[in-house]
């Protein structure tokens, strides 16, 4: 159906008991929450009839989401620093052969809250004309310091959403079997 998602633009999967959609456009992961959702990323994947769904629903879905598949525009004269990487630990509880990241004795070793501050200040700083900001979390494994995570979260939080009534989004590098 040419009305559809393209399935390469986008990666279901699940975590926990939860389904979710990864959007290589902009990056960004939306939680599946309703059956009409997974129904119509199942009809995207083209393991189910359109019987499923009327022609209307399928338009206003793939309305919606076109947005996610999309790249964001950037202008390209002015850079932007809108986007934070923080390397919240050298550790992880893999070890796979080809990687930087420690098992042992960096494992239990996080990036201090302040330099977390600062970078998100300066980052503010820098870019305070931005209606959106993105930190992601990056390792190692970020999941084996979810304090650290929910604590950055909350400060961002605060200093973006309630101080400068802006945007901010979450992103996290995982290997999804961190189950500290
Ligand atoms: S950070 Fe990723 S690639 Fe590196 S050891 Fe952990 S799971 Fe493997």
């Amino acid at each position: 159906m040419s009305n559809l998602l393209k399935q390469n633009s986008f990666y279901r999967f699940s975590f926990g008991n939860k389904k979710y959609v990864f959007f290589s456009g902009s990056q960004r992961i939306l939680e599946i929450s309703s059956p009409l959702m997974d129904a119509y990323f199942t009809l995207c994947t083209g393991n189910e009839t359109s019987d499923t769904m009327s022609g209307s629903e399928i338009a206003q879905i793939t309305a919606s989401l076109n947005v996610l598949c999309t790249p964001p525009e950037r202008p390209s004269t002015e850079p932007r620093q809108d986007m934070l990487t923080l390397n919240v630990t050298h550790g992880c509880n893999m070890a796979c052969k080809y990687c930087f990241a420690s098992t042992t004795q960096d494992r239990k070793e996080v990036m201090p809250m302040s330099v977390a501050q600062k970078a998100i200040e300066n980052m503010l700083e820098a870019n305070p004309a931005s209606n959106q900001y993105t930190i992601y979390f990056f390792g190692g494994e970020p999941l084996l310091h979810k304090s650290f995570l929910h604590e950055v979260v909350a400060m961002a939080k605060e200093e973006i959403v309630g101080k400068r009534g802006k945007k901010v989004a979450f992103l996290v590098n995982t290997n999804m079997i961190c189950k500290q």
